[in-house]
C-alpha cells in the first residue's frame, strides 16, 4: 500500500478553506497554552455555540431531548462536550477523546531563590521531555495562584511583545568541553531546569532603615526581594502563594507557519491540542445526529492520565449517568450499556516519520507528514506492551465510513516495535468493553518546545471526525 503527499488531491476551495480552518487552529493553541487556558476558550466557543452547564441543568431538573447541547468542566483542567442524538442514549454515544495537557515546566511549591546576585524559580519537568531542548530558549509563566482568601490570580506573562521573558542558561561552548561528554540525559540535569528571573537588587532607601548602624550593610537576597515586590506589585501575592499555586512554563511565542510554502505549523502544545482542536471543531459543525456524540478534553495524560482530571477518574462515568438521567433513562445497567456500547476515537497524535532518524521506523507502517489522519490499531511498546488493541471488526467499520466520506488516512505505529513506544487514553475507555481506536495527526519532533504538523492533516483529521460523529455503531 503506496502512501501519499495529501496535498495534491486537494481543489482551490479546499486549500482555501484549509487556510481559514488551521488560522483559526493557531489562535486556538495561542489562546490555550495550558489545560486550563484551554478549557477556558473552549468554553467560550461552545457556550456561544448554544452548550449548557450540566450542573446548572442538572439543579433546575431540565429535561434533555435530541439536539441539545450540554458540558461539563472538573476543576477548570477537563471538560466533556455532548450533542444528545435522536437515538436512546443507551444504544451508545460516538465519542472523541482527547488531551489538552502537555509537557512543560512546572514551578515547585517553594520555588524562589537566589544565587549570586540572580533569582531563580525552581521546577520540576511535566511528562517526557528532552530537558536539554528546554535551555537558552525564550519562555513565559501561565498558570494560578490561589490565596488563602480562595482568590485565584491569573498569571500570564511572556506572550505579548512588551512582555519579559524568563530562560534557562546553558554553558558556553567554549568551557564546556566536559559537559559535552555527557549522555543526552545527563547532558542537563532536571535540577537544571530552573528559571532566572531576575537580576537586579531591590533599592531600599536609607531613611528606611530605622536602625542607624545597619545603613551601611547590604541587604540579604535583594535580588529575590525585588522579584517579590514585583509580584506583591503585579499580582497582590506574597512568597507563600506559591504553596497553592499551579504555574507552567512553556515557550514563549505564538503558532507560526512553517515552510516557504507554509504548509505546515510550529509550535508549542500540539500533543495534543491539534486533535483537541479538530474534535472540537467536529462537533461545533455537527447537526442531526442519530446518535449521541462526546468529545472529551482530559487531562494528566502525559503523566500516566492519572488524579481526578486525568482519564482513570470517574468524572466522564459520572457525567454520563447525570446526563442519562435528565433523558429519562438513567439505570445503573443502561449506564453500562451506554458505555459497552459506545464507540470510541482516541484522537491523540502520531509519531512523523522522520528521514534524518530512519533507523527509529519501519517506514511502510509509520505515519508520514501530509499522509492524512492517521489509524493505529495499536501502540504500546516492544510486544504491545500497554496497547489497546483495536478489533479487526472496528477497523472495518471505520475504513468504510473513511471510503464513504473520502477522507485520506493512513495506517502507522509509533516506531519500530522494540525501539519504544507510547500510550494514549484508548485502553481506558477500552475497559468498558467498548470499541476503541487511535486517530490523530502526525507530528514531527514530537514532546519538542517546538512540535510541527502539517495543515493539510490537521484537515483531514476534522473530516474523519465529523464523519466519525454521524456514525450508527457498530
Ligand atoms: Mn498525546
Ligand atoms: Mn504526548
Amino acid at each position: 500500500m503506496e502512501k501519499k503527499n495529501i496535498w495534491e488531491f486537494y481543489t482551490n476551495e479546499q486549500l482555501a478553506e484549509i487556510e481559514t480552518f488551521t488560522k483559526k487552529y493557531r489562535d486556538f493553541l495561542d489562546q490555550g497554552k495550558t489545560e486550563r487556558e484551554c478549557v477556558d476558550v473552549t468554553v467560550n466557543m461552545i457556550e456561544a455555540a448554544g452548550y449548557r452547564e450540566l450542573p446548572k441543568l442538572v439543579a433546575a431538573g431540565a429535561e434533555l431531548k435530541a439536539g441539545d447541547k450540554v458540558y461539563n468542566v472538573l476543576m477548570n483542567k477537563m471538560i466533556i462536550m455532548f450533542i444528545i442524538g435522536e437515538d436512546k442514549l443507551s444504544k451508545g454515544m460516538n465519542i472523541l477523546g482527547s488531551h489538552i495537557d502537555s509537557p512543560r515546566l512546572d514551578v515547585k511549591q517553594n520555588p524562589l531563590y537566589e544565587e549570586e546576585g540572580l533569582a531563580y524559580l525552581d521546577t520540576h519537568y511535566y511528562g517526557g521531555v528532552k530537558k536539554y531542548q528546554w535551555v537558552t530558549i525564550p519562555l513565559a509563566i501561565h498558570g494560578v495562584m490561589v490565596k488563602k482568601d480562595g482568590t485565584c490570580v491569573e498569571i500570564n506573562i511572556g506572550e505579548e511583545d512588551n512582555d519579559p521573558v524568563f530562560f534557562i542558561s546553558d554553558l558556553l561552548p567554549h568551557l564546556a568541553a566536559e559537559q559535552m561528554e555527557k549522555k543526552a540525559n545527563k547532558f542537563i540535569e532536571g535540577e537544571a531546569l530552573d528559571i532566572i528571573v531576575g537580576n537586579k537588587p531591590i533599592l531600599i532607601k536609607k531613611e528606611e532603615t530605622d536602625q542607624a548602624d545597619k545603613k551601611d550593610e547590604p541587604i540579604k537576597e535583594a535580588v529575590k526581594k525585588g522579584i517579590l515586590e514585583i509580584l506583591k506589585q503585579s499580582y497582590d501575592v506574597e512568597e507563600e502563594d506559591f504553596i497553592s499555586a499551579e504555574l507552567e512554563v512553556v515557550p514563549a511565542g505564538r503558532a507560526r507557519e512553517a515552510g516557504f510554502d507554509r504548509s505546515m505549523i510550529l509550535a508549542y502544545g500540539q500533543d495534543d491540542r491539534v486533535c483537541s482542536f479538530a474534535g472540537l471543531v467536529a462537533m461545533l459543525e455537527a447537526e442531526n445526529l442519530k446518535r449521541t456524540a462526546c468529545l472529551i478534553f482530559a487531562d494528566k495524560e502525559e503523566i500516566g492520565s492519572v488524579g481526578a482530571t486525568g482519564m482513570h477518574s470517574r468524572f466522564f462515568e459520572n457525567t454520563v449517568a447525570e446526563l442519562m438521567n435528565l433523558t429519562g433513562d438513567y439505570s445503573e445497567l443502561n449506564l453500562r450499556r451506554v458505555l459497552a456500547s459506545s464507540c470510541m476515537l482516541s484522537t491523540d497524535v502520531g509519531a512523523a516519520y522522520d528521514p534524518f532518524y530512519k533507523s527509529s521506523f519501519e517506514k511502510r507502517n509509520a505515519a508520514m507528514l501530509s499522509g492524512g489522519v492517521i489509524y493505529k490499531k495499536f501502540t504500546g511498546a516492544r510486544g504491545k506492551s500497554g496497547s489497546n488493541d483495536a478489533n479487526a471488526e472496528y477497523l472495518g467499520y471505520i475504513r468504510k465510513m473513511m471510503e464513504e466520506f473520502n477522507i485520506r488516512f493512513q495506517t502507522a505505529e509509533i516506531g519500530k516495535v522494540d525501539v519504544g513506544g507510547g500510550g494514549t487514553i484508548a485502553y481506558i475507555l477500552a475497559n468498558y468493553g467498548m470499541n476503541v481506536i487511535d486517530s490523530g495527526v502526525a507530528v514531527m519532533n514530537m514532546h519538542a518546545p517546538w512540535e510541527a504538523t502539517s495543515k493539510a492533516d490537521i484537515y483531514e483529521a476534522k473530516r474523519a471526525y465529523s464523519a466519525f460523529l454521524t456514525g450508527l455503531g457498530l
